[in-house]
């Protein structure tokens, strides 16, 4: 069967449809959209984001008042849910009323330094404690780079003598049960709150120490129900396997393996140090490869639904449709506690708020921080919707309809 005849099966079993732009903005305003509509077609324009990726950190650390305040009534507000927990909270209390939930991010990066880990620390479990008093906040995303730093998780990821769990450095050891510290904690208050929580994957010279820990703490937390999810990017080739031998150990050992499968952020830097550094790039070697891999984990887990729990992370409609048209094929209700849709806040609405009308669990993953905290997300966020012939042209042309769709009923 050719991909396009695998396409036409999986619309015809599906019992959802991403082309309601109606659905998909209903939550924005006629000035909300215009503001949207703005970003998207700048983002499309080929020099602008190249320079405003440069540009902006920079200036942002000049502290100049006028381009934060550019940042904040331009990309802040359409892909940040706020400066502070609280500032997210109208947002919050909008998308429920269109049953979307939220996963929420404390959008710290990159801080180094014990005092910096235990604030991240304590900053991740309030923000736990605040989701548990809220009625569409299921989850909450941690990076384990807030509290532990690179340079660690890069000699644990290195070191096989460390990498085996024998630490006989005193100091590295010392580090790292502080890491192991923070975590138990983080995780001990989800579950006591029964808030989730999702754990990034990072860049693949930092992943094996996050997988490890992350696997220790499901073994902790995870028996009755998922608290702990692990990240999967199957935009590396070695991903499938690694999901099979979670399940394994999961198995073997009596816990839910909690997963969120994405393709993944760090494709372009993953290649430019494996050539710099003469290593086998641990990324596939096309999209295609990407994209079968991907959907061959979520047949894969939406298979063992029994003792896998999913977060399907992708704004890609085909992978949805086939998470969708899955379910119904194995029976699975709309709404089973091991399966859950995300998307980026700002970014395919027509998937969220779509899936969301048909009943699917749907969460938009919502970063919240001070703007000078979290420019380096929004500047991803910028790359990812650069081209012309990409994402902005696809969220473009949703929101000119919508806007269309508008102007035709005032008329
Ligand atoms: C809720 C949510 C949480 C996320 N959390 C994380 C996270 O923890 N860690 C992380 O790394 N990313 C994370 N991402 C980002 C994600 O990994 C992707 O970068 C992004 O979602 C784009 O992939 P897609 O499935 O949405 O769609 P698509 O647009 O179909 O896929 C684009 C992706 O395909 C892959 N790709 C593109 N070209 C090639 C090529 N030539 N060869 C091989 N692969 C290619 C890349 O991964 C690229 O990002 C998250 C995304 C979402 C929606």
């Amino acid at each position: 069967m050719t991909n396009f005849d695998n396409k036409i099966l999986t619309m015809e079993l599906n019992d959802v449809s991403f082309n309601n732009v109606e659905n998909a903005f209903a939550y924005k305003s006629d000035k909300d959209l215009k503001l949207s509509h703005f970003l998207f077609k700048t983002m499309g324009y080929p020099l602008f984001v190249p320079l405003a990726t440069r540009t902006t950190p920079l200036l942002m650390k000049c502290g100049l008042p006028v381009v934060n305040r550019l940042v904040r009534k331009t990309i802040f507000k359409q892909f940040v849910g706020g400066e502070s927990l609280s500032a997210t909270a109208p947002l919050a209390n909008k998308l429920n009323q269109y049953n979307v939930n939220i996963i929420l991010d404390y959008g710290i990066e990159g801080k180094d330094g014990n005092d910096s880990f235990e604030t991240a620390t304590k900053e991740f479990i309030n923000v736990i404690k605040y989701a548990a008093t809220q009625p569409n906040i299921p989850f909450i995303s941690i990076k384990i780079s807030a509290i532990a730093s690179s340079a660690l998780l890069q000699t644990m990821n290195e070191a096989p003598r460390l990498r085996s769990g024998i630490h006989d450095h005193e100091e590295e050891q010392a580090a790292w049960d502080d890491v192991c510290d923070r975590m138990y904690r983080i995780c001990e208050t989800a579950a006591k709150n029964n808030i989730a929580v999702v754990v990034d994957a990072e860049e693949s010279w930092l992943q094996d120490p996050i997988d490890r820990l992350t696997i220790e703490m499901m073994e902790e937390f995870n028996i009755d129900r998922p608290i702990v999810y692990n990240t999967i990017q199957l935009y590396r080739h070695d991903r499938l396997n690694f999901l099979r031998l979670s399940h394994n150990i999961a198995k073997q050992r009596g816990f839910i393996l909690g997963v969120k499968l994405v393709r993944g952020a760090y494709m372009d830097k993953e290649r430019v140090r494996a050539t710099q550094r003469n290593y086998p790039s641990p990324i596939q070697p096309t999209k295609e490869k990407t994209d079968e891999d991907y959907d061959a984990a979520l047949k894969y887990s939406i298979s063992n639904l029994s003792n896998i729990a999913i977060v399907i992370a992708s704004h890609n409609e085909n992978s949805n449709l086939v998470a969708t048209s899955l379910m119904q094929e194995n029976g699975i209700v709309h709404n089973h506690p091991h399966v859950h849709f995300s998307q980026l806040y700002g970014m395919s609405d027509n998937i969220s708020f779509n899936l969301a009308k048909a009943g699917y669990s749907v969460s938009k993953y919502l970063p919240f921080g001070p703007i000078k905290d979290v420019i380096p997300y929004l500047m991803r966020r910028a790359q990812e919707n650069r081209s012309v012939s990409g994402n902005s042209s696809k969220e473009l042309s949703l929101i000119k309809k919508e806007m269309e769709r508008r102007k035709a009923i005032v008329h």
